[in-house]
């Protein structure tokens, strides 16, 4: 049985004193629920958080994360750095950190091993198409190939841990969010393509999400899919109003 798991994706939003401010309305809103949750922040808020939810099941993540233990990349932020802090989650491979940081399935699957291998941290895996390749009608084989290339060398035990988002490019922070049954289908066909790299047993554990302009208004139609488990949200992870309408879908 998996258990549902819709976590927020601040980006480049929210300084320390504005998470606080947020954990404190989103913890009074916050009520009985079977629902997981967490908030993936930048990293200057991820100690905040960590504390602010320390008495609830609330969880906390990173955005990203290097793949070296340690060393000299300038900028960069270590698992043991996570770890030390107290993070349970980390995003591994957004589609903006593709676009604009140059990370590669290479480097991708390289972050999963390091966070698997030397954490508890569960990776949260994002993957999805552009819109050229949506229109060309190569959504599944991008898929595919993303897939296969960041599990790449992962045992069966480890790739049932990864948390894998769905999200097509042209659906995020665009307003235009992919139909039920578009999320659907990419979601089955990631459901399948674990099936076939792993097994049946490691393709049922892992928790699949969708993430593109989900809102309190569509929430409760893609939660309602068989084979979404949960969802990323961006945008309306800001406002605690609104991302509690979407854990209560
Ligand atoms: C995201 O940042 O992963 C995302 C899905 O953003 P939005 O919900 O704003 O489209």
């Amino acid at each position: 049985m998996r258990i549902p798991f819709i976590a927020g994706n601040w980006k480049m939003f929210k300084t320390k004193m504005e998470a606080l401010e947020f954990a404190d309305e989103f913890k009074k809103l916050y009520g009985d629920t079977d629902v997981k949750t967490a908030i993936c922040a930048p990293f200057t808020a991820l100690e905040t958080l960590v504390e602010a939810f320390r008495d609830t099941n609330i969880g906390v993540g990173a955005q990203n994360v290097h793949f070296e233990e340690e060393g000299a990349f300038t900028g960069e932020i270590s698992v043991s750095m996570l770890k030390e802090i107290g993070v349970d989650y980390c995003i591994v491979g957004h589609s903006e950190r593709r676009e604009y940081f140059g990370e590669t399935d290479e480097t991708v699957n390289l972050k999963l091993k390091k966070l698997l291998r030397d954490s508890d941290i569960i990776p949260i895996l994002c993957v999805g198409e552009n819109l050229a390749q949506r229109e060309a009608g190569k959504e599944q084989d991008i898929v595919i190939n993303q897939l296969t290339a960041d599990f790449a060398g992962l045992t069966h035990e480890e790739a049932a841990k990864v948390v894998i988002a769905y999200e097509p490019i042209w659906a995020i922070g665009t307003g235009k969010t992919a139909t039920p049954e578009q999320a659907e289908e990419m979601c089955a066909l990631i459901r399948n393509t674990v099936e076939k790299l792993y097994d049946e047993d490691t393709c049922d554990k892992v928790i699949i999400q969708y993430g593109g302009s989900v809102k309190p208004e569509n929430a409760t139609e893609i939660m309602n899919m068989d084979e979404i488990d949960g969802a990323l949200v961006g945008g309306a992870s800001l406002i605690p109003s609104k991302f509690i309408e979407i854990i209560n879908f």
